[in-house]
């Protein structure tokens, strides 16, 4: 049985949990990816034998095959305890019956992907830039996916990338300077498949700017190999998107595959969700963004949760992501401190949030708060031709209070 009362020591201490779950299997074969890929928790009798699971939890389980498929690679399931199905691991990946609420908001496309699909597979929802899905799998599965009509295959909708149309497609539109791989996760594809997709997008000349958004690092950091590693040095500009979203997430094992990817020259950010029960108070979120700056990530959103299908009990106020952001923001070192944003339901785009900073504003001034509250005005000279239109109050009870 897994007990952390490890969490009580220091919060920057990195830890194992192997083998936890497996205390059985041979070195070589927990390390190689592949084992791990093969040997994901996918069925009740399997969660049973290790995790006592609630009554909200079975029914989960036992429904979850009509909509997101349940995956648990045995280095993330290491992370779950036995008995408390409220841990911040357990419900980022044990279905649970809530899912099958429905909330007046709750939509299946949050982000509006599927309307602004020229090619199957690619969206191009922005001017400069595209969102290619190149595969409806991941490592693990995360309940409250914004992708959840598509990935594991398990929900009505199936994603069918049509690969050489959306080459093609990229071709032809010059305009197009930076492409985001996602899926679904292109990480669990093979060093040769990863090698060639990203072969063929480099041969494309307008194509500045590769990305990969990933939670391969953190459900299976076996597969950040030196192997594949080398493969992605090739492609330089790479960037790479992580997700973690609670700091337990980053163990010994997660952060090393981190410094490997580090050290190919590989910029990383990290993306995370806000979630109930999950990481939705401030000490939890400073100790996350603390330790990825350790791991040489950069925190770099935390999104409100998307109006996804049965993600309700996951949802947050707004309210508690501003207040996070403000507790974060001259508190701490600036690159620990991540955008907050809400994808605007629809296919808006992300909008940034922030705590109300700028009190007031015109052609002679700017008033502004900063982290501790002190107000402070700014000249506004110069600046005859920006075209920008001031708003002229914001606040007005700290101008006049
Ligand atoms: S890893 Fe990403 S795409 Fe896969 S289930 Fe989690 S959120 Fe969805």
């Amino acid at each position: 049985m897994i007990t952390f009362a490890s969490e009580k020591r220091d919060a920057k201490e990195f830890l194992s949990y192997a083998p936890g779950y497996w205390p059985n299997t041979a070195p070589e074969l927990w390390n190689n990816w592949k084992w791990q890929f093969k040997n994901r928790v996918t069925s009740l009798a399997q969660l049973e034998k290790h995790l006592e699971l609630s009554d909200e939890e079975r029914s989960g389980v036992l429904l979850s095959d009509d909509k997101l498929a349940l995956a648990i690679t045995p280095h993330f399931f290491n992370l779950l305890p036995r008995n408390n199905p409220e841990d911040p691991i357990r419900r980022q990946v044990i279905p649970r019956i809530e899912e099958t609420w429905t909330s007046p908001y709750d939509m299946a496309d949050p982000c509006g992907e599927d309307s602004h699909m020229p090619v199957p597979g690619l969206v191009h929802r922005y001017p400069d830039r595209v969102l290619f899905l190149v595969t409806d799998r991941c490592a693990s599965y995360c309940r409250y996916c914004t992708r959840s009509r598509v990935v594991s295959g398990a929900g009505e909708q199936e994603l069918h990338t049509d690969f050489e149309e959306a080459f093609r497609y990229l071709e032809r539109h010059t305009e197009v300077r930076d492409v985001l791989l996602s899926g679904g996760d292109a990480l669990i594809f093979s060093d040769d498949k990863i090698d060639k997709l990203l072969s063929r997008l480099r041969a494309i000349p307008h194509i500045e700017f590769l990305r990969i958004g990933t939670r391969v690092p953190i459900f299976l950091p076996q597969r950040i190999t030196p192997e594949l590693c080398a493969i992605l040095a090739k492609y330089h500009p790479l960037w790479m998107s992580v997700h973690v979203n609670h700091p337990r997430e980053l163990t010994i094992e997660v952060k090393q595959a981190l410094e490997r990817l580090a050290n190919a020259g590989i910029p990383l950010g990290n993306q995370s969700v806000l979630l109930a029960g999950v990481n939705d108070d401030l000490e939890t979120m400073k100790t996350l963004v603390h330790r990825l700056l350790i791991c040489r990530v950069r925190p770099y959103y935390i999104y409100q949760c998307d109006l996804i299908n049965g993600s309700s009990h996951l949802r947050t106020s707004v309210a508690k992501g501003i207040e996070i952001i403000e507790g974060l923001r001259g508190h701490t070192t600036g690159y620990a401190v991540p955008q907050f944003v809400i994808d605007a339901p629809g296919g808006g785009g992300k909008v940034p949030i922030n705590p109300g900073y700028v009190l007031y504003h015109d052609n002679e001034k700017i008033v502004i708060r900063n982290y501790e509250g002190n107000i402070f005005e700014y000249p506004e000279t110069g600046n005859e031709n920006v075209q920008f239109a001031p708003q002229r109050e914001y606040h007005d009870e700290y101008l006049y209070s």
